[in-house]
């Protein structure tokens, strides 16, 4: 004898509430397509508009290099010919220092934008630290003296510790922050330069008895033309050189920080890794 035990479930609900997740997730599956289609072609949009912008800058920028080494030239000349009114030198030599002014920024910023359009060219190569440091605190002696600030290098390196870097440009980077802490430091103060090892990597300090940055303004220190309120002070700066120094070290596959203490000071430093 077969028994038969049967039920019946009627599953048109769910049939119909499948379908409706069916086509949810269609319609979402569709969106998603739309807004990264959306995205992807607004970030090349942006991404071609910077390389213009980059490319534009860097051609202008040797434009403009030719005509200011005339101006600065003749500005030097007037300053310093016997036949002008001491008024007119005095003059030539304001022609001058502003002229010098501007070709920094000129040269700041074709470095800038030629780093901003792919085209920093690096030689990577094993670099002695202790000779880039004491290059770099040659170049700044006599900006420190003039300024009667003590530069004091505490960095105890033997020759054979070396770091993977383009020597030129690891040279910019540490003059760059010997520089700022020279400018932004208080009379008769004085600049620290320190090395660290810490596993396969080497920090280079550079320590000032500045006047520091507020917290509130830290955050803007990488920013490109960005003085932190300095842009009518006496100190005179571009405000990109921060910026250019922090891409030089990371596309040296290191790292750059900061720390400060208002009315005491800053410590800016790099790390780059050892090589030996
Ligand atoms: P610049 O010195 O040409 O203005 P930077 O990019 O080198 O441009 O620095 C940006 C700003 O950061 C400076 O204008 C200054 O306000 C601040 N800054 C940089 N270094 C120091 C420092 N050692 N102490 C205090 N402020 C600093």
């Amino acid at each position: 004898m077969v028994h038969l035990i049967g039920s019946h479930i009627d599953i048109t609900e769910r049939k119909q509430a499948e379908a409706e997740l069916m086509q949810h997730r269609q319609h979402l599956e569709e969106q998603v397509a739309l807004r990264t289609a959306e995205l992807s072609s607004a970030r090349d949009a942006a991404e071609s508009a910077n390389k213009a912008k980059s490319e534009f800058l860097a051609s202008m920028s040797h434009e403009l290099r030719t005509p200011l080494n005339a101006i600065l030239g003749y500005s030097q000349l007037m300053g310093t010919d016997p036949s002008l009114s001491e008024n007119i030198q005095d003059q030539a030599h304001e022609i001058e220092h502003a002229g010098k002014h501007l070709l920094l920024l000129v040269n700041d910023m074709i470095d800038l934008a030629r780093i901003e359009a792919g085209k920093l060219d690096l030689t990577i190569e094993t670099v002695s630290a202790k000779s880039v440091i004491s290059a770099s605190l040659g170049m700044v002696t006599s900006m420190a003296e003039k300024q009667g600030i003590l530069l004091i290098n505490e960095c105890r390196l033997g020759h054979d510790e070396s770091v993977s870097a383009d020597p030129n440009r690891l040279t910019q980077v540490i003059i760059n922050l010997l520089t700022n802490a020279i400018k932004y430091n208080r009379p008769q103060g004085t600049v620290r330069l320190t090395c660290t090892t810490c596993d396969d990597k080497l920090r280079i300090s550079v320590t000032d008895t500045g006047s520091g940055i507020p917290a509130e303004k830290q955050e803007r220190i990488f920013n490109a033309f960005d003085r932190l309120g300095r842009e009518n002070g006496a100190v005179e700066g571009t405000g990109i050189g921060l910026i250019i120094t922090k891409r030089i070290v990371e596309a040296m596959s290191g790292t750059i920080g900061f720390e400060s203490t208002l009315n005491q000071g800053s410590t800016f430093w790099v790390e780059l890794c050892l090589s030996n």
